[in-house]
């Protein structure tokens, strides 16, 4: 089963108005690696013109993210505001 197929098991409910997760891409801009493209378990990382782009949606909330970027402050951080982020419906 690939990525796509495991994450439409699970519901995600995006806070629209206050992400769990940004970033500063300035400072992506200078990360050589941007290691996040290869970590992230949901593949929520991608570069699209040689910009890092992120979705929130289908965030698994495991924090290998936060782990594994080499620059300090680049990303922003925490836990969904109650009621929103995954419902895991398998496992
Ligand atoms: S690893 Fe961190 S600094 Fe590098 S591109 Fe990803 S979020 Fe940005
Ligand atoms: S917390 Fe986990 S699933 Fe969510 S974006 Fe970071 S690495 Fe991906």
């Amino acid at each position: 089963m690939n990525i796509e197929k495991l994450l439409a098991i699970d519901k995600f409910l995006v806070d629209d108005e206050a992400k769990h997760i940004t970033l500063q891409k300035e400072i992506c801009t200078s990360c050589q690696l941007k290691p996040c493209r290869f970590a992230c378990p949901a593949g929520l990382y991608t570069l699209k013109d040689g910009e890092i782009t992120f979705d929130p949606a289908g965030c698994l909330e495991c924090g290998t993210c936060r782990v594994i970027c080499p620059q300090k402050g680049a990303i922003n951080w925490q836990y969904p505001r109650g009621g929103f982020g995954i419902i895991y419906r398998y496992g």
